[in-house]
């Protein structure tokens, strides 16, 4: 028996990515459902690539296999034949079906980090007590697991999670306050969609990752500390309470992490993975986060101290602010003061279920937009 596999946000970067691992592993799985926003040209492609038997057109009309309109995400991730949903949407979007997923006893393999960012405490309590599985995509956080490796998380003293630095790493601050789209997107070791590209460059991307890291590992904020690392071939470091650290090692590639998540906790031979090579992967440095130059890191990492709503009104805040210096209407220096403006704003209430974080999110995004 080959196991089911829906792939939620399969047109996207993490998406085809998923689909080309998945194309590998045929002898052990199967692409049961896919879904996506837009793009329905692509993902007739794929439907018809692996025999989709359900595809999900969010913005598009009932198709005669699958079905349009958001519900489409929440009945592709519990299907029966559903054993593993693979969540490669990008935002807020994602949540429910994070949560659906979960209470249906699936394995989440999580690409899409803002959903445990504005619910990490729902999310986490949705898997215990139902029983479903939450194996992170993320580079870093998949590194963390692979150093772990089952041991109890009392014995983790810290994690260092690394970040390239993005685009503007060594950009001056004055210049980085009118730096334009295109520059924001020239990601300089990862090729990847728009929104995260953009959240690496004003590095809020790693304050999702640290808040990501505190729900996933239950560690206290205290226990995760950031280097920047630019050529991002240590994907983290894990220190035990015996001092001794772990790193996980590789060039960066989305598809390892990405394999790791479905076939966890086996390992399963891959031989399209580059062969890693430590001269060719240059001399490693690291530095500190400049966290002046970057205020969104050190704003996003206070909101997931504080707690309760908060996360989920940075995340919101950041995503609009985001869309807007896409869209040209704001600048890139902007987008920190945007966030911290709404944030001072936000009067933060408890986190307690599916409808008081998207109230949150709600209010968030109108304040955004008012502020932009
Ligand atoms: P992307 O923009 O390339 O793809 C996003 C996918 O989500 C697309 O298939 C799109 O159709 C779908 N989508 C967008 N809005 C939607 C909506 N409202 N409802 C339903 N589906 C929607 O993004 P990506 O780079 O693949 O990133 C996806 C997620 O993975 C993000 O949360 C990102 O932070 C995370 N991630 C990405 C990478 C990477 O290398 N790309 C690495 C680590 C984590
Ligand atoms: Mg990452």
């Amino acid at each position: 028996m080959t196991i089911g596999v829906a792939v939620l946000g399969s047109t996207g970067s993490i998406g085809t990515s998923t689909l080309r691992v998945l194309a590998r592993l045929r002898h052990r799985f199967r692409v049961v459902a896919i879904t996506a926003y837009g793009s329905g040209n692509l993902l007739e492609e794929q439907a018809a690539a692996v025999g989709a038997e359900f595809v999900g057109l969010v913005n598009g009309p009932a198709g005669a296999q699958g079905c349009g309109g958001t519900d489409c995400l929440v009945t592709a991730a519990t299907r029966p034949d559903v054993d593993i949903v693979v969540n490669a949407i990008v935002g807020s979007a994602g949540l429910e079906a994070t949560i659906a997923a979960l209470a249906a006893r699936k394995r989440v393999a999580l690409a899409n980090k803002e959903t445990l960012v504005m619910a990490g405490e729902l999310v986490l309590r949705t898997a215990r007590e139902h029983g479903g599985e939450l194996i992170p995509i993320d580079s870093e956080h998949s590194a963390v697991l692979q150093c772990i490796a089952g041991r109890p998380a009392v014995e983790v003293k810290r994690l260092i999670l690394t970040a390239s630095g993005g685009p503007f790493r060594e950009w001056h601050r004055d210049r980085l306050k009118t730096a334009r789209v295109e520059d924001a997107l020239r990601h300089p070791t990862w090729q990847m969609g728009r929104k995260i590209s953009v959240d690496s460059a004003t590095m809020a991307n790693k304050a999702l990752e640290v808040i990501e890291a505190h729900h996933l590992f239950g560690l206290a904020y205290e226990q995760i500390d950031v280097v920047v690392h630019p050529q991002s071939i240590i994907h983290a470091f894990t220190e035990f309470v015996d001092g001794s650290v772990l790193a996980q090692v590789g060039f960066p590639d989305m598809e390892l992490p990405i394999l790791y998540a479905l076939t966890y906790p086996e390992r399963v031979p891959d031989d399209a993975v580059k062969p890693f090579d430590p001269i060719a992967a240059g001399p490693l440095t690291f530095e500190a986060v400049r966290h002046d130059d970057f205020p969104t890191f050190s704003l996003g990492v206070e909101a997931g101290r504080t707690g309760g709503t908060h996360p989920a009104v940075f995340n919101a805040a950041n995503e609009v602010a985001v869309e807007a210096f896409l869209g040209g209407r704001i600048e890139f220096g902007r987008i920190p003061e945007v966030i911290e403006t709404v944030l001072a704003e936000h009067t933060s209430g408890p986190a307690a279920d599916v409808a008081a974080i998207l109230q949150a999110d709600r209010w968030a995004r109108e304040a955004t937009e008012a502020t932009c």
